[in-house]
Formats: C-alpha cells, structure tokens, sequence
C-alpha cells in the first residue's frame, strides 16, 4: 500500500528514556509524511520556564498556569518556546530532573494533555511519551512500546551528542545513576505513570539497530492502514 495516500493515524510510541523514542518517531514520520511531537520536549520546556521565571517546580497550579500560557513551536527537530529557540537548553541534566518533577502534577499534565490531543485531532501524527497510548489517545491506531536495558540506555544517553550528559565527561555511571532516578519516579508517580498499554506492541530495542526497529514499527503502521481500508 503507497503510506502517502493513506489515511492519517494516530500512532503513539512510548516507553523509557533511552529506547530510543526519538530517533525511531522521528523516521517514522518521515517515512509517513506524518506530524512528529515530542510530548516529553514539552515537559522539558515547561519546567525550562519555570526555572527562568523561578517558579516554585513544587507548586503544581503555578507550573500549569505557566504551562497554559506558553506558546510551544516544533520544526524539525527544534524547539521554541515564547519565540526562544530552546532546543539544545532542555536537553541537560538540570532539565531531566526538573522535567520529570513537573511532569508529576496532575494539573501540568492535563494542560499539556489537552495541548497533545490537538496536535492530533486529525491524525497523520506520531506521538513520542510516556502516556500516549495509555491516556492522551487511547484509541491510537498503532501503539509502540519501547524498551531497552537499563545499561543500554544509560550507554546510549552518554553517548547522545543532542543531550549535555552526552558532550559532557560525567561518565556512564553518573549517567545510569540519574536515569534509574528518573524512571523510577516516571513508573511510581500517582498521574499517569508510565506503563505498558495492554494493547501495545512491546519491542525490545537492546540488541536492535535503529532501521530493525523502524521495519518492525512500520510493518505494525502496514497493519494498521490495511485494517482502516476494510
Ligand atoms: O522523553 P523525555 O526524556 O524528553 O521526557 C522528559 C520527562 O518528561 C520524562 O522524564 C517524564 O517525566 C516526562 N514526560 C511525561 N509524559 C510524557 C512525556 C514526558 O511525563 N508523555
């Protein structure tokens, strides 16, 4: 089936950080002509502002006002948050933790929620998170589940060039330290914490290259459009 003249899905890909989400949603995208959004960019975004505004990160009805009122833009891989290009400043390891602390807030999470199921009301999307298949489109029409090792994941952040811990000399056991932190507060917290959807395709990603998980995402996108053309 010709992917460019078929009808737009939703397709939510979510899992740790470290699966390799990003690069995998973002071929994908491509590959479909598709929308790419990078739900996590935005809890990294919000709690960018909040810092620069010396928002109390604990004071979940002040971190959603701000989060109400920001105005977000994503281009090809970069990110604008009220006309700064942001991109490389929420990738650090400052961000990390405080990203995942304001992804915490029930409140946070149904602004940016709302914000995520208008990107795409339409479909023609493919959703990076933690929550997508599970809470922001639970009628996904293909869900993904990413998943690594921990030391995989830890050796890939170290590694990653667009992130700070990965042009930094910290090393990988400072690296695994932080990320184990914050899975663990991202699988434990009382909102929306990150699970496997019942009815996502769980693939490991540990031993996989990037173009072996995009072929097993896209024979599930192949699925999907052969199903929505019944
Ligand atoms: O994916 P990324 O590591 O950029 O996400 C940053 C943080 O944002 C995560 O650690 C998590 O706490 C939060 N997040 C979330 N729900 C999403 C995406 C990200 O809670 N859908």
């Amino acid at each position: 089936m010709d992917v460019h003249s078929s009808p737009a899905l939703v397709i939510a890909i979510d899992g740790p950080s470290g699966a390799g989400k990003g690069t995998v949603s973002r071929v994908v995208a491509e590959r479909l002509a598709y929308r790419h959004v990078d739900t996590g960019a935005m809890y990294r975004a919000v709690a960018w502002l909040a810092l620069q505004r010396g928002t109390d990160l604990a004071d979940a009805g002040a971190v959603a006002s701000l989060a109400g009122a920001a105005t977000f833009a994503f281009d090809a891989g970069s990110v604008t948050l009220e006309g700064h290009d942001v991109t490389a400043a929420i990738r650090t390891p400052e961000i990390d933790r405080a990203a995942a602390v304001v992804a915490q807030h029930a409140p946070v999470r149904e602004v940016l929620v709302e914000r995520q199921r208008g990107y795409g009301r339409h479909g023609g999307v493919v959703m990076e998170g933690r929550d997508i298949g599970t809470v922001v489109f639970p009628g996904a029409d293909v869900k993904i589940y990413l998943d690594a090792s921990a030391s995989e994941r830890a050796r890939r952040r170290a590694t990653d060039t667009g992130h700070a811990a990965g042009r930094a000399s910290g090393g990988v056991t400072q690296v695994a330290r932080a990320l184990e932190e914050r899975d663990r507060a991202d699988r434990t917290r009382a909102a929306s914490p990150l699970t496997l959807a019942s009815d996502a395709l769980y693939i490991d990603t540990t031993d996989l290259a990037v173009p072996a998980v995009v072929a097993r995402v896209m024979a599930a996108v192949e699925a999907a459009l052969t199903r929505s053309a019944r």
